[in-house]
């Protein structure tokens, strides 16, 4: 993982088909070459093999929505780290809150898929955390991403290879975003907790914020201390707002011979 700002990440969920998916790649593509791993995409399973190979050589990282925490077996319909990886895939977004709350994922489920992940050599794994509207309400935001923090990071994971994504679930896709201080004090507060459970290694894992940020508000968010990128849903599938983001946060693009 390079340093720690500003990586921004595109989460296509379960979004257009092929056509859409090559012409979106070819797009970011042609922008221009970002610092290697600092722009990332996450297409369904389906794309997985046709973008990583489109993307190729580009510097920007294709990883899977997901992994099955087995290495292999009668799972249907399921997919394993080790199937990402031979798509030419290298990272995986894990513990969404679509997946958290509505497939009920806990904290285990996913410190198993990011174990399986590990195991099957991907380099990159986006450990997502966030509260729900009530617990936010309730004043548990701290106390709820430290239990997610604590549940779903792996003992004795290559820091290097982790990325956490602070998403509060009442901000994804609603078009709705803490303010900047409450996203500030998260993030210290996250940075703290990653030092306490990783050690100094915890300083460098990149803290990403997620949940409607936008080309007119990305850079207020990315200017926040402590915040080291953004994952974007519903903005990463138009390529043209995706890289307005990247380039808020202070991103750049080489244009071939530049
Ligand atoms: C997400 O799904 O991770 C996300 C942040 O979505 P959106 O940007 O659409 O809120």
């Amino acid at each position: 993982m390079p340093s720690r700002r500003p990586l921004v990440f595109g989460n296509w969920k379960m979004n257009g088909l092929a056509a859409d998916a090559r012409a979106l790649a070819a797009a970011l593509a042609e922008a221009g070459q970002p610092e290697a791993g600092t722009l990332a995409v996450f297409p369904p399973f389906t794309q997985l093999a046709q973008v990583a190979a489109q993307l190729r050589g580009s510097g920007i990282i294709v990883g899977a929505q997901d992994c099955h925490e087995a290495a292999k077996g009668a799972f249907t319909g399921s997919v394993s780290a080790a199937m990402v990886a031979d798509t030419s895939a290298t990272a995986v977004l894990l513990g969404h809150s679509e997946r958290r709350h509505g497939l009920g994922e806990t904290d285990a489920l996913v410190r198993a898929k990011a174990e399986a992940a590990l195991a099957a050599g991907l380099g990159t794994l986006v450990i997502c955390i966030g509260e729900t509207e009530a617990e936010y309400l309730d004043g548990q935001t701290l106390a709820v991403l430290d239990r997610q923090v604590e549940g779903s990071i792996p003992d004795g994971i290559d820091a290097a290879k982790l990325v956490v994504a602070y998403e509060p679930v009442w901000a994804i896709g609603t078009g709705r975003t803490p303010t900047t201080e409450e996203i500030s004090q998260v993030h210290a507060h996250l940075r703290g907790k990653l030092i306490g459970q990783l050690g100094e290694a915890g300083r460098d894992v990149p803290i990403q914020y997620g949940g409607s940020v936008k080309g007119s508000n990305a850079a207020a968010i990315l200017g926040v201390p402590d915040v080291d990128g953004a994952l974007v849903g519903g903005a990463s599938l138009d390529p043209a707002e995706f890289l307005k983001i990247f380039i808020a946060g202070g991103g750049r693009l080489a244009r071939p011979g530049s």
